[in-house]
C-alpha cells in the first residue's frame, strides 16, 4: 500500500504546485492524475495571470475589482491573500523559467483583462496554462526522490477512519484496472472543474467533478455551487473558448445590425466589463432578435493590428481557422456565451482545509471563495497557483504533527466489487453517453445565462430521472486494460451529483448576482442573500441547504457598473 505525507489528487496547476510546495517543506508526496500531468485541462489556458507588479498598480486595486468582479459574494480576507501573494507568484514563476512576454523596453509586459481598472495580465503569447504547467512539471522532476508520480490512475473515492478524518483514496491504475488505497496523512483534492456537467463547454472531456462529488459523498460542505460561469466569446456548436485576450487586445462586439452593442449596457469599459455582464447582453441581443440567424453576435478582432494578432493571439487565429473555417485577421467571428468556469467547489479556508479533517482543497475543485458570484478573467490561474501553494505547505506542516493513521484493507475489495457491478450489467437501456448528453443539454437550456424557477424545477426533475437511470446503465467494455468506458461511467455519477447540487443551490438563491440571474427575481438583495450557499450530504442521500456569511474586510457592497 503506497503510504505518503500527503497524497495530491490532480496533477494541473494547483496539484503541482501543491506539490513542490509541500516537498520544500519537506514532506514525502504522492500526486496522481487521470491523464499524463501535462494533459491537465491547465494546458488550456490561454490568456494571462494576473497581478498587481507593475510600481503604478496596487495589490489594494486587484483586490477591490476582484471583490466588485464577484458581486461582493467573494470573501474579502482570501480575496486579500491572493492579490497581495501575485507579484512574488509571477516572479517565482519566472524565475522557474516561465518565459513570459516582454515590452519594448524589455520588462515584463502586461494586456487589458475584463472588470480590471489597470492592464495586469501577464501572459505567453495565447498559451500561457500551457508554459506554466510544463516549468512546473520540469519542477517537479527536480523532487523525484520525495515526489512519486502516479499518472495515468484513476481516484474512485476518499477514504475515512473511524473519526471521520480523511486518510487516502482508492484509485485504479488506468494500465490493467488493478486497484490500491493510497494512506495518507493530508489529501488535497486538486481535480479542476466540472465543465463536462454542460453541453458545449469550454473544458476538455477529462473535467468530470470528480473531487467536487467525492468530497461531497464522504460529507464535505459545498460553497457557491449556483455560480457558474458562461464565458462572452466561445464558438456555437463546439464551445472552443476564443479568449478574453482577443478582446484585451481590441477586439470589439457587433450585434447582426452593425451596433457595438456594450456601449449600452457597459458604457465605460465596454467589451471588458466583467463577464457576467458581458455575457448577459450578448444574450440579451440574440434572445431579442439583434443576433445573427445561428444564434451568435460577431467578435471582430480585426479591430486589432494583424501583426499583432498573429504574434500575440496565434492560437485562436488556428482555432478560428480549423473550428470555423475563418480567418480572424481579415474578418469577424460568429461566438455566443459559453459554459466555460465553476466559481462554487469544496468549501474551503484560506489554506486549503476542507470541513472534513485531513482534507484539502485547491485550485477549480474549490471554493476560497476568491470568485464568489463571478470570476474575472486571469485570476483562476493565480487561485490555483496561490492556494495550491498555501494548501500544499499546510498540509506538509499537519503531516509532521502526526503518525501515519491506518486505512482497512477491505476498501480494495469493496471497489472491486463496485467496479465489476457495472461491468457485469445486462446490456440494455441507454448508453451512458446519451444520458450525459441530456444532461448537458438540460443545463444548457435551464441553469444558463438566464434562469427561473419553472426551468430550474424542470432541471432538477430531469437530473434526478437521469441518476436513477445512470444506476442501470450499461457499459460495453468489460476488460481491465485502459477501460475507458467503466471510467466515464463512474465520472457520469459524479457529473450528476454536482448537476443537482448546481441546481438546488440556483433555485434556493431567490435573487440575481454575479453568474446567477434568475428572470423572476431580477434584483440584487443584499438585506437576505449576502450570504452563501453551503450544500452538504448531511448524513442523507439528498442536498441539504445552509448558509455561511460572506467575510467583508474593507469594501461594503456598492451598485456595481462598468
Ligand atoms: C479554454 C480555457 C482557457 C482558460 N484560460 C484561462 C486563463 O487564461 N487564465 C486563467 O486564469 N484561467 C483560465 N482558464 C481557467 C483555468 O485554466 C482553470 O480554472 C485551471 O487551470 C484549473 O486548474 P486545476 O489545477 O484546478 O485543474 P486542472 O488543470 O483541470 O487539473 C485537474 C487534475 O485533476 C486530475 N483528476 C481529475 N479527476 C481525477 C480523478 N478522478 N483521479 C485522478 N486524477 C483526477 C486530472 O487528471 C488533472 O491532472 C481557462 C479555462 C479554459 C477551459
Amino acid at each position: 500500500m503506497p503510504s505518503h505525507d500527503v497524497l495530491i489528487i490532480g496533477a494541473g496547476l494547483a496539484g503541482q504546485r501543491a506539490a513542490l510546495a509541500a516537498a520544500q517543506s519537506g514532506a514525502s508526496v504522492a500526486i496522481i492524475s487521470k491523464v499524463h500531468p501535462v494533459r491537465s485541462h491547465s494546458v488550456a489556458a490561454a490568456g494571462g495571470i494576473n497581478a498587481a507588479l507593475n510600481p503604478e498598480d496596487s495589490w489594494e486595486s486587484h483586490a477591490f475589482d476582484t471583490v466588485k468582479g464577484s458581486d461582493y459574494l467573494g470573501d474579502q480576507d482570501a480575496i486579500e491573500i491572493m492579490a497581495r501573494a501575485a507579484p512574488e507568484e509571477i516572479l517565482w514563476l519566472e524565475h522557474a523559467g516561465v518565459t513570459f512576454h516582454r515590452n519594448e523596453t524589455g520588462h515584463l509586459g502586461t494586456r487589458a483583462f475584463g472588470g480590471a481598472s489597470a492592464a495586469r495580465t501577464y501572459y505567453v503569447a495565447d498559451i500561457t496554462g500551457h508554459a506554466i504547467l510544463h516549468v512546473l512539471y520540469e519542477q517537479l522532476m527536480k523532487h523525484h526522490e520525495t515526489v512519486d508520480r502516479y499518472e495515468e490512475w484513476f481516484t474512485l473515492g476518499l477514504l475515512q477512519n473511524d473519526e471521520g478524518h480523511c486518510v487516502g483514496a482508492v484509485c485504479r491504475d488506468l494500465r490493467d484496472g488493478h486497484i490500491e488505497i493510497f494512506n495518507a496523512k493530508a489529501t488535497i483534492l486538486a481535480s479542476g472543474g466540472a465543465g463536462q456537467v454542460y453541453k458545449p463547454t469550454t473544458n476538455g472531456l477529462i473535467v468530470t467533478g470528480d473531487g467536487i462529488a467525492q468530497a461531497y459523498r464522504i460529507g464535505a460542505k459545498l460553497m457557491d455551487m449556483e455560480m457558474i460561469q458562461y464565458h462572452p466569446t466561445t464558438l456555437a456548436g463546439n464551445g472552443l473558448l476564443i479568449t478574453e485576450g482577443a478582446r484585451g487586445e481590441g477586439a470589439q462586439l457587433f450585434n447582426a445590425e452593425g451596433e457595438r452593442f456594450m456601449e449600452k449596457y457597459a458604457p465605460n469599459k465596454l467589451e471588458l466589463a466583467s463577464r457576467d455582464v458581458v455575457s448577459r447582453a450578448e444574450q440579451t441581443e440574440i434572445n431579442e432578435g439583434r443576433g445573427f440567424d445561428d444564434g451568435t453576435v460577431a467578435l471582430d478582432i480585426t479591430k486589432v493590428p494583424r501583426k499583432r494578432t498573429l504574434e500575440a493571439l496565434r492560437e485562436i487565429v488556428n482555432i478560428g481557422r480549423d473550428f470555423a473555417g475563418v480567418d480572424i485577421t481579415r474578418e469577424p467571428i460568429h461566438i455566443k456565451p459559453g459554459m466555460h468556469y465553476i466559481m462554487g467547489g469544496v468549501k474551503t479556508d484560506s489554506d486549503g482545509q476542507t470541513t472534513i479533517p485531513g482534507l484539502y482543497a485547491a485550485g477549480e475543485v474549490a471554493c476560497v471563495s476568491v470568485h464568489g458570484g463571478n470570476r474575472l478573467g486571469a485570476n483562476s490561474l493565480l487561485d490555483t497557483l496561490v492556494f495550491g501553494r498555501r494548501s500544499g505547505e499546510h498540509a506538509a506542516r499537519r503531516a509532521v504533527q502526526m503518525p501515519m493513521p491506518s486505512t482497512p484493507a477491505s476498501k480494495i475489495s469493496e471497489a472491486e466489487r463496485d467496479v465489476s457491478e457495472i461491468l457485469n450489467r445486462e446490456p440494455e437501456g441507454r448508453r451512458i453517453g446519451a444520458i450525459k448528453d441530456e444532461l448537458g443539454d438540460t443545463m444548457n437550456q435551464y441553469v444558463a445565462v438566464f434562469r427561473d424557477q419553472e426551468g430550474l424545477t424542470k432541471a432538477l426533475e430531469i437530473v434526478e430521472r437521469l441518476k436513477e437511470e445512470a444506476g442501470q446503465a450499461p457499459i460495453d467494455d468489460r476488460g481491465t486494460v485502459f477501460n475507458q468506458d467503466v471510467i466515464a461511467h463512474i465520472e457520469l455519477g459524479y457529473m450528476l451529483d454536482v448537476a443537482e447540487t448546481i441546481v438546488v443551490a440556483s433555485l434556493e438563491r431567490k435573487e440575481s448576482r454575479g453568474a446567477q440571474f434568475r428572470t423572476d427575481f431580477p434584483e440584487r438583495n443584499d438585506d437576505e442573500w449576502l450570504k452563501h450557499i453551503d450544500i452538504s450530504l448531511n448524513g442523507g442521500e439528498r442536498p441539504e441547504v445552509s448558509y455561511s456569511p460572506v467575510t467583508i474586510t474593507r469594501w461594503q457592497p456598492e451598485e456595481r457598473t462598468y
